[in-house]
């Protein structure tokens, strides 16, 4: 397993080598848009994920990387259930990544660079499982289950079948950044995005 500290600064994770060699690279395409260095030098992992602010890249990429969290005094919980847990008096004293195989793909959008973002989007392969995460909806991030949809593989129309499938079971909405339409092409674009350059990461082409 790979422990990080509630006190990790954004920055660490995004010059971290370790990680992300493990991650091909997501977790600094997760972080780099937030604000600015000074910004991320003082942002910490316990703090962006304990708020489970709608907006959150880094929500995105940690649900999408399946770890858990460990809370105190309540004990180790997966990072999916966390997500939807009513809030509590407990602290977040670390983020719990598994080590098995994984490939990972964070693409978000934006209207411009260091705003906060109109739709974040990750997916995944995780011991031949497939997950794709959408966030900033603007609601919180969400998980949505690929595998039934890439059990041969992934195709321009499995993604094709999948993304049918995500527009028309994930709620959307609108805020002053982008329109619930707006936020729904993004999504369709994004999704396809992720699973081509997750295709190539994993077969090589
Ligand atoms: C202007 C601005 C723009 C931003 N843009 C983005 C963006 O584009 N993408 C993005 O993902 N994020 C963005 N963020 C969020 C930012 O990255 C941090 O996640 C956020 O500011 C929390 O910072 P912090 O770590 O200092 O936590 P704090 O502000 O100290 O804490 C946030 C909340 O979590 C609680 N808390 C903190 N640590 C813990 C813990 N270990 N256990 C339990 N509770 C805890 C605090 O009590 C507080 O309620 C932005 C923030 C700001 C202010």
């Amino acid at each position: 397993e790979i422990h990080i500290g509630a006190m990790v600064t954004l920055r660490e994770l995004e010059t971290n080598e370790q990680l992300n060699h493990f991650t091909q690279g997501a977790i600094k395409e997760s972080v780099r848009h937030i604000i600015g260095v000074q910004f991320r030098n003082l942002a910490t992992i316990g703090g962006s994920i304990y708020g489970r602010f709608g907006f959150s890249d880094v929500l995105t990429l940690f649900m999408a990387l399946d770890c858990e969290v460990e809370l105190y005094p309540t004990g180790r919980v997966s990072i999916k259930e966390f997500a939807n847990m009513k809030f509590t008096k407990d602290i977040l004293t670390k983020v719990i990544i598994k080590k098995v195989p994984t490939n990972v793909v964070y693409l978000s959008q934006r209207n411009i660079s260091t705003d906060f973002p109109v739709l974040t989007c990750a997916v995944s392969n995780i011991n031949q499982h497939y997950t794709c995460i959408i966030g900033a909806r603007p609601l919180h991030a969400v998980a949505i289950n690929g595998d039934s949809y890439f059990e041969t593989g992934i195709t321009e129309e499995n993604i094709q079948n999948f993304t049918k499938c995500v527009l028309s079971e994930l709620k959307l909405g609108s805020n002053s950044r982008a329109s619930r339409e707006y936020r729904q092409k993004i999504a369709k674009v994004l999704i396809k995005r992720a699973f081509l350059q997750l295709k190539e990461d994993v077969y090589g082409n």
